[in-house]
């Protein structure tokens, strides 16, 4: 399925269009190379916004635009939408799948930006009942979910049942869970009151939950207490020391600190605990033998590269490297160094003159609420940092995530939007379609179909096949990418 490179100058590939890969691509906009970026989505988004299109504040196509438009004016990069599911370090290659059609890439040099997805730390079953914080899809998922919970409370008689419609569950006490958590009781107290004639919006519960005893554990006790205290004054009940042991459709069940065990009934439930790479870093780990973390990510080499192959880097939330944390600018710099290294050998210079990547740490920040957000940036010179929270930090974190944003027009949208949502507490985005609540559901459904159908006709094939000939076993057209 390989072929040599039909590119005359060195072909870069690289996969994924997140921090990462988009920033690697942008940094090779003036060199001598061609550039084929490889995504299975479409766009770039901006993850740390998600939580504010899941609660209606800003739309899904302002923090996600098209990655080919973003790219449109870099002559050397052409984009290729397709899901990678084979990396073959001997032959060079990268093969993707979009739908039927199978693309064999070559490259000269690769660089894996394929990111993280959710953890459900080996119980995968409860992602049917609390979708994840990852992409559009979990976002406009989880905002018909909740939105959805609301209008079937309206249409409840029985209090059991609405109590749990109006329980909204966040597990994980992380930035994403905080951020949710504090935006689902600002819409129930705020957005939402007096819009229902048989519930009052505002005795919803939102409980945050995690097995870990700090509230923002990165962002160290000081800081941790204060976003707790903030959200209980909200309204939001922080339950700390309670790992979540099993969840279902109507609720989930958690083991205290003690031992002892309790059920929540709760038909709303998002999960914002732990991540795992993608799991694209197995196959470099079986072809290279580079190790891997607890979470999936590649041990890469100083240089962000694997064992005997200084032309493959692993980037951004893929790789594990110490003091380097899974937030966005690890994976623009560890993208943007990648770039840099691949250029440098154009000038002459070889993989063994490469000084070890290193990270500069911008400091961090999570909104807790309108008007309210904690800070950490360190003190240059000293191991120390500044914190803050509170108006100043929330102002520093608009402004910041502002600047990140791709696109003039997608920030000018989201100012807007930021202005009417925080001022007058409405929300323009609150529209929610039938099939972005049951979509997870229908592609569950198709896919257990399809496995099915698939393995009568294997069975069938296997009996109807006579010895020597080869069944038609359905496998779809390869293309060699060529151009
Ligand atoms: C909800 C949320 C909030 C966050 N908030 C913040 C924040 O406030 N500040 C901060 O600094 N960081 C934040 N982060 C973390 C930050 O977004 C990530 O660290 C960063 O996006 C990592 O960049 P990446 O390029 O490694 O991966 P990603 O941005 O996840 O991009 C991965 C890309 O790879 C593609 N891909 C994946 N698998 C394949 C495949 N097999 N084939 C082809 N393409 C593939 C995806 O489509 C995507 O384009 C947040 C993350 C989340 C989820």
């Amino acid at each position: 399925m390989s072929s040599p490179t039909p590119h005359a100058r060195k072909h870069v590939v690289i996969i994924g269009s997140g921090f990462g890969g988009l920033f690697a691509a942008q940094r090779l906009r003036k060199a001598d190379v061609d550039v084929t970026l490889i995504a299975k989505t479409t766009h770039h988004l901006f993850q740390p916004m998600l939580y504010q299109v899941a609660t209606g504040i800003v739309a899904e196509g302002e923090i996600a635009p098209a990655t080919r438009v973003v790219l449109r004016k870099q002559r050397n990069t052409k984009v290729l939408m397709g899901d990678v599911f084979e990396i073959n370090l001997e032959a060079k290659t990268v093969t993707s799948r979009l739908l039927e059609r199978v693309t064999v890439t070559p490259y000269d040099s690769l660089i894996i930006a394929a990111g993280a997805d959710q953890s459900y730390f080996g119980n995968d079953h409860f992602a049917e009942y609390a979708p994840g914080m990852k992409t559009i899809d979990h976002a406009l998922e989880l905002r018909g979910r909740i939105l959805g919970a609301f209008e079937q409370a309206e249409l409840s008689d029985d209090p059991a049942e609405r109590a749990k419609l109006l329980t909204f569950v966040v597990v994980g006490a992380g930035p994403t869970g905080v951020e949710l958590a504090g935006q689902i009781a600002e819409m129930s107290d705020k957005t939402l009151k007096g819009a229902f004639r048989n519930i009052d919006p505002t005795e919803a519960r939102v409980i945050l939950l995690d097995a870990a005893p700090a509230v923002l554990p990165p962002f160290g006790e000081k800081l941790g207490g204060k976003a707790a205290r903030r959200l209980e004054k909200m309204g939001v009940e922080v339950q700390l020391n309670a790992m979540v042991v099993d969840l279902d459709y109507d609720g989930l069940v958690v083991k205290e600190k003690d031992g002892t065990t309790r059920r929540i009934e709760s038909q709303c439930k998002v999960w914002s605990a732990g991540v795992q790479a993608s799991p694209l870093g197995k196959q470099l780990a079986e072809q290279s033998g580079v190790e891997l973390d607890r979470a999936g990510r590649v041990k890469v080499q100083p240089d962000l590269s694997i064992p005997g192959h200084p032309d493959v880097f692993v980037v951004g939330d893929m790789m594990a490297v110490d003091g380097v944390p899974g937030v966005a600018q690890g994976a623009i710099q560890g993208g943007r160094y990648a770039a840099d290294a691949i250029k440098a050998e154009l000038k002459g210079h070889s993989p063994a003159d490469r000084k070890p990547f290193s990270y500069y740490d911008k400091g961090s920040m999570a909104t807790i609420s309108r008007f309210s957000a904690v800070m950490q940036v360190p003190i240059p010179g000293t191991k120390k940092k500044f914190e803050t929270e509170g108006y100043f930090a929330w102002l520093g974190w608009l402004a910041l995530h502002l600047v990140y944003l791709v696109g003039f027009r997608n920030r000018l949208n989201t100012l807007v939007n930021w202005f009417f949502a925080f001022t007058t507490r409405g929300r323009s985005q609150l529209a929610v379609t039938e099939q972005q609540v049951y979509a997870r559901t229908a592609i569950g459904q198709l896919s257990a179909l399809e496995k099915k159908s698939v393995e009568e006709t294997e069975a069938e094939s296997a009996g109807a096949t006579p010895p020597g000939e080869k069944a038609d076993d359905g496998e779809a057209d390869t293309k060699v990418e060529a151009s």
